[in-house]
């Protein structure tokens, strides 16, 4: 690697999706982004933004074949930019990888030995991992000198004790089938814990943190010095909070239910649980502003899902309160929890005697900042703080491949 090699690629590859961005390390600097949509249909589109030169936003359409085709659109779309993949300032690839077991605790550059790693946990993420797979051989195939380093979902997780990972059924079942709780969004609750300790002033190794990442997935983790010790998915992305489609906990009595009387087969009972349930299994719609909307309008079905969202959410700030002893900082994050100031008015309330109080200025303020909504005198801070899995993605490899 060159010394002025500073830019990385980060991939996200999905089974029908790429999306990507390019950074450059030496100031963190944003050049390109996009995302490549309906691979292998007739109707593919590539949405390339040039932010490095300002300027507009370009799409194609049309037909693109496969991932391979579409990262050569992706670099032909770059290149026009001066931005090209064969450029020697290019220093890596990143790739978002699901599940990394729990043998991957931290970014590791790509080899075959890795590769084969990745496909042995495909029977734990199965819709993950092979896309995930294929970007890797993708991007491999495009430029096979450069670095390729995979980045986890998992492997901020993996310092979780014994006692927060395992479920309490026969060990031996479990080992068999590697069933046990991995947690997801690793990336996301790495980067936002240190961030709010930055926020707080401090070093991540003197606070405690319990992080609220929001999305469409939801999920929520204690952070106790930097280190992740409990987080609420497991095996699998749907156990936890109330999702935007996913139920998140449930008795698993409620699956036996549906398969002896409902008649429902595995994949019906999987397909409902991950894609019909959660908010848009309670009223209809998975998007926070419309349920907001709604319940604006005297809806009552749209008021009950956030009540049930809500009740989750204060349920996890609670057990995560005991999990870690002593907490600093309660921080939002993710479309849901950066964007909606009654979900985190809600969550919060009542729990003064907790220390956690949201002031109702400072939380109806609109920022992309890192942010304090706690007034001055609470003893925990509640914080807003906006993610970046891109950015983390590509600090972590860029860590790597120059160390
Ligand atoms: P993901 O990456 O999991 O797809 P995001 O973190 O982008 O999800 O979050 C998407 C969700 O954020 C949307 O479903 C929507 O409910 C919510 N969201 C985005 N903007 C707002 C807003 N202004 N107010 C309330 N919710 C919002």
């Amino acid at each position: 690697m060159t010394s002025n090699a500073t830019r990385v690629l980060v991939l996200n590859s999905g089974s029908s999706s790429l999306k990507y961005q390019l950074l450059d390390m030496a100031d963190g600097a944003r050049l390109a982004a996009g995302l490549v949509e309906r691979i292998g249909e007739e109707t593919s589109r590539l949405a390339h933004t040039p932010l490095a030169s300002g300027g507009d936003k370009r799409e194609r359409t049309g037909p693109i074949a496969d991932h391979d085709a579409a990262l050569q659109a992706v670099a032909e779309e770059l290149a026009a930019d001066g931005l090209g993949l064969d450029s020697p300032e290019l220093a890596a690839i990143g790739h978002r990888v699901v599940h990394g077991g729990s043998e991957f605790t931290a970014p590791t550059l790509i080899t075959d030995e890795v590769v084969a790693e990745i496909e042995r946990l495909i029977p734990v993420a199965p819709l993950h991992n092979p896309a995930n797979i294929t970007g890797i051989r993708t991007a491999t195939h495009l430029r096979p000198d450069l670095p390729q380093v995979a980045v986890f979902d998992t492997a901020f997780h993996t310092t979780m004790p014994e006692s927060a990972a395992r479920y309490a059924i026969d060990t031996e079942t479990a080992d068999a089938h590697m069933i046990r709780r991995y947690g997801f969004h690793g990336t996301s609750h790495a980067y936002v814990s240190r961030e709010t300790a930055k926020l707080l002033g401090k070093a991540p190794e003197e606070v405690n943190v319990i992080v609220l990442h929001l999305g469409n997935g939801a999920s929520a983790s204690a952070v106790k010095g930097g280190r992740c010790v409990d987080t609420s998915m497991g095996l699998t992305p749907l156990e936890g909070l109330v999702m935007g489609t996913r139920s998140g906990d449930l008795d698993p009595a409620v699956l036996l239910h549906l398969s002896r009387n409902a008649g429902m087969s595995v994949d019906e009972i999987d397909s409902l649980l991950n894609k019909k349930s959660g908010l848009i299994g309670l009223c209809g719609d998975n998007d926070m502003r419309e349920i907001r909307r709604r319940i604006d309008e005297g809806d009552e079905r749209a008021a009950l899902a956030f009540d049930i969202y809500v009740h989750r959410l204060k349920k996890y700030i609670g057990a995560y309160y005991a999990v870690l002893g002593k907490v600093d900082a309660v921080a939002f994050t993710a479309g849901v929890g950066e964007n909606a100031a009654p979900v985190r008015e809600a969550a919060v309330a009542g729990l003064e005697e907790l220390g956690l109080v949201v002031d109702a200025g400072l939380n109806e303020i609109r920022s992309g900042e890192p942010r304090l909504i706690s007034p001055e005198y609470a003893r925990v801070a509640v914080a807003v703080v906006p993610t970046d899995e891109e950015l983390e993605i590509a600090t972590q490899t860029y860590a790597l491949v120059s160390s």
